[in-house]
């Protein structure tokens, strides 16, 4: 499948380096639009990041073009999940912006799980 146009690699994005491998990270899961790797700061005992290859600032930047790229977020979450075991249940987040607490400008899906999640969230 072709990757639709968008927003090219930004040379300052912390996550476009994790896709070039300029910055290591462990990679549980990889496919032809994302990865998924541990979050450095884990709040949950299973905390993954999974991430478009390529780089769209957050979801408000997401077009209709993207939405093969969004959906295969959500699956690469649910295939990780399975192979995590999450059989409890887990949490998908997507911060968008600054009210969103998004504090890396490349879209990704925060896959939380193996505790009790609250709700309303912080
Ligand atoms: O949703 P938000 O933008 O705040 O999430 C960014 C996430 O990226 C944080 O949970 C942070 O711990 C994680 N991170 C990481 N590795 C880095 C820098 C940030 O896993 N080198």
């Amino acid at each position: 499948m072709k990757i639709p146009p968008g927003n090219l690699a930004s040379s300052d994005c912390l996550f476009c380096k994790i896709v070039a491998g300029d910055i290591p990270a462990n990679r549980v899961y990889e496919d032809e639009f994302c990865i998924g790797f541990p979050d450095i700061n884990p709040q949950a005992p299973t905390h993954l990041l999974i991430i478009p290859k390529q780089h769209i600032a957050s979801t408000a930047k997401a077009e209709a073009e993207h939405s093969t790229l969004l959906g295969s977020l959500m699956s690469a979450a649910a295939k990780i999940a399975r192979a995590e075991k999450l059989s409890k249940g887990y949490r998908i987040v997507v911060n968008t912006g600054d009210d969103g607490g998004q504090t890396v400008n490349h879209l990704h899906l925060h896959l939380l799980g193996g505790r009790h999640m609250n709700w309303p969230p912080g």
